[in-house]
């Protein structure tokens, strides 16, 4: 399997070679050269395997540089009832990402129940696997260095943490998370893992990252990384789940299913439109956004158009808060046929007016044609979405479940089964659960006192040199 760049002026690469990267040299994300075709009698042998085993067989057709084997080794040690058991009380921890019929034709695929109990973990922990294998392999060290406004920073350093040749630096806004997204990171007590509070806003926290990489003989020489959405890893990883909900949703390959997808860096739901690429029945793929709804303006209208900081709105779904989707120019390029001159030309157009439209083009069949259907919440639509659910079920979802499950419902077709995917679970979102329900949201066992477990963390003002600074000093 070789991997190319959608902007096309990259050299073809493997899968060991992107692992660590983020954007191709060209500017571009790096894709496979082909999809791999999954026929039905290979679909019917998958759906035999337990997670750890199907990961495997579906990962070794985007990796030919580790042997299966080790491929094996690693989603053994990633994917067991250990790491994945810290869902619901009922929650099947046996079954790694468990489906959970909600009605007749609704379901919920959990994905939630890692350690920092959202649908991230289900890739980063084998990212983490894998950067150790990698960095063992070839005798060299990494630094991750990134910036998070929750999610994702507690995932990497929840799937990094005490692992071999990897520090993790997260920077995060001082005093701006919640108690307990807060309490998830500065908790961890690993010597390899080094939290940042900034004094300043998310954005801030994002521009001292940039400005950081972009001098890239200081990168260079401390050897810093990053670890975020963009990187392919964490999105073949999560092709897995897909395969998985189907199988669970089906009696066999014949069986055609939606799944509804919470986005925000088109990063979970572009693996199921590389799933459906591969064969899998896929009938729609219903994307939701929340009040930041680029996408869904894009699968409306054929109009991509990208925010500005001051036009990003702060909704109570924070991890899909964007204001322009990373892995977005994944999919474009497949929809206008692999053609990398035009994937150059629509994001220059990008870079120059904030925009591009592709509904007077004939690519804008292609993309009706590719299953995509799309729609958007608001925070009164969430409210609503978690209490009926909550009253009929007595289930209660988080926030940016909430979104999928409001637009689902809209899309919901006679005779396909629809998959919400679970992004995260309540406890992390107590705030708007109690306004939607009137109680906390239940807290799986372990999470109860974490808000009053010893903090460490270190405070910088936002200021490139002092980062500089301590990266020099604490550096691996
Ligand atoms: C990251 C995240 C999302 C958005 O996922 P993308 O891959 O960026 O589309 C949605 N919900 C939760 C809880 C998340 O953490």
């Amino acid at each position: 399997m070789k991997y190319v760049s959608t902007r096309g002026g990259a050299p073809e690469a493997s899968f060991l070679d992107i692992l660590l990267g983020g954007l191709a040299p060209d500017g571009g994300l790096y894709v496979p050269a082909s999809y791999p075709q999954v026929g039905r009698a290979e679909l019917e042998r998958w759906r035999e395997l337990p997670y750890a085993d199907l990961a495997t067989a579906v990962l070794a057709r985007f990796i030919d540089d580790i042997p299966a084997a080790e491929i094996g080794r690693l989603c053994r040690a990633t994917y067991t009832a250990r790491v994945y058991g810290h869902g619901r009380p009922d929650s099947d921890a046996a079954q790694i990402a468990p489906l959970r019929w909600l009605e007749p034709q609704l379901a919920l695929l959990e994905l939630s129940n890692g350690p920092t109990l959202a649908f991230k973990d289900m890739a980063m922990q084998l990212l983490g696997a894998l950067f150790e294998y990698a960095l063992a392999r070839s005798g060299e060290r990494l630094n991750v260095l990134g910036a998070t406004s929750g999610d994702t920073g507690s995932a990497a350093e929840y799937a990094m943490r005490g692992r071999p040749g990897i520090n993790v630096f997260m920077l995060s806004p001082h005093g701006r998370m919640s108690a307990f997204q807060r309490a998830q990171m500065y908790s961890l007590a690993d010597a390899n893992i080094f939290n940042i509070a900034v004094e300043g806003v998310f954005d801030d926290c994002q521009d001292l990252v940039k400005s950081v990489s972009n001098d890239l003989e200081f990168k260079r020489r401390l050897r810093i990384g990053t670890v975020n959405s963009i990187n392919w890893a964490r999105v073949a990883a999560q092709v897995v789940y897909y395969f998985r909900g189907y199988f669970a949703a089906t009696k066999n390959s014949d069986e055609r299913v939606s799944f509804a997808v919470p986005s925000g860096n088109f990063g979970n739901v572009l693996a199921g439109w590389i799933a459906k690429q591969m064969g899998l029945p896929v009938e729609r793929l219903v994307l939701a956004t929340n009040e930041n709804d680029v996408l869904d303006e894009f699968f409306r209208s054929g109009r991509y158009r990208v925010r500005s900081a001051a036009e990003t709105r702060a909704t109570s779904s924070p991890s899909m808060d964007i204001s322009k989707a990373s892995n977005f120019e994944r999919y474009v390029f497949d929809i206008v046929g692999r053609d990398a001159a035009v994937v150059r030309r629509l994001w220059s157009q990008l870079d120059a007016q904030g925009v591009f439209d592709l509904s007077s083009t004939a690519h804008w069949e292609s993309v009706r044609r590719s299953g995509f259907v799309s729609g958007s919440s608001t925070h009164a639509d969430r409210l609503a979405t978690i209490r009926r659910l909550h009253e009929r079920s007595g289930l209660v979802i988080d926030p940016h479940t909430a979104d999928g499950v409001k637009v689902a419902r809209e899309h919901a077709m006679p005779g396909v089964p629809m998959i919400c995917l679970e992004t995260a679970l309540p406890a992390k979102f107590a705030e708007t659960i109690v306004e939607a329900i009137g109680r906390e949201p239940p807290r799986p066992a372990g999470y109860g006192d974490i808000e009053s477990r010893p903090q460490r963390f270190t405070v910088l003002p936002a200021d490139v040199a002092q980062l500089k600074a301590y990266l020099g000093a604490h550096a691996g």
